[in-house]
């Protein structure tokens, strides 16, 4: 059983993260998205949140499998029985970091593999950060996630111009 994981922090999941995700699911027997909740970080989303939007917009993928994880990719990959960790890069930027984590995690777990998936054109631009950022200012969302993705955004930043 070949089984991957796609760690990230899905804050909130966009088209660019589907399409990994997608790709990814033709590639191995199985891939478990792994959603990092991270409490250093104070999310949009909650890590219960983020699982459920994936779960949802990939329901029709029967190899793909949704979790939330604390602590060290590479220990959720070796929790999962996971032989390779996913990673997408978009552009030069992600380069310098994203290399600096795998050859970390190759040092913690020389079992464990990085597999890199070069973004789609159309989703090179793409970004949670820059979602939510849209999505503030109350603009169209159809463009960057999915349906069920931007009717969340909306209501989480409703419910913010309302506190
Ligand atoms: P993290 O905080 O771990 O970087 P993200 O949710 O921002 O979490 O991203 C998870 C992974 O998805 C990273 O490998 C990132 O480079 C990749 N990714 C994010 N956006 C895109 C995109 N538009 N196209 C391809 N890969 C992407």
């Amino acid at each position: 059983m070949r089984r991957a994981v796609y760690p990230g922090s899905f804050d909130p999941v966009t088209n660019g993260h589907l399409d990994i995700i997608k790709r990814a699911s033709e590639q191995f027997d199985e891939v478990i998205v792994g959603v990092l909740n991270n409490s250093k970080k104070t999310p949009l989303f909650s890590a219960e949140e983020r699982v459920n939007m994936i779960k949802c917009i990939t329901s029709d993928l029967p190899n793909i499998r949704v979790r939330s994880f604390e602590g060290l990719s590479v220990n959720f990959v070796r929790e999962c029985g996971a032989q390779v960790i996913i990673r997408g890069l978009r552009a030069i930027t992600d380069f310098e970091y994203e290399l600096q984590m795998a050859q970390t995690n190759r040092v913690m777990a020389p079992d464990v593999d990085t597999m890199f998936l070069i973004t789609s054109l159309e989703y090179a631009y793409l970004s949670s950060t820059t979602v939510k950022e849209v999505a503030s200012f109350g603009e169209d969302l159809d463009k960057f996630v999915q349906p069920v993705v931007a009717d969340a955004l909306r209501n989480k930043f409703r419910t913010r111009i309302m506190q």
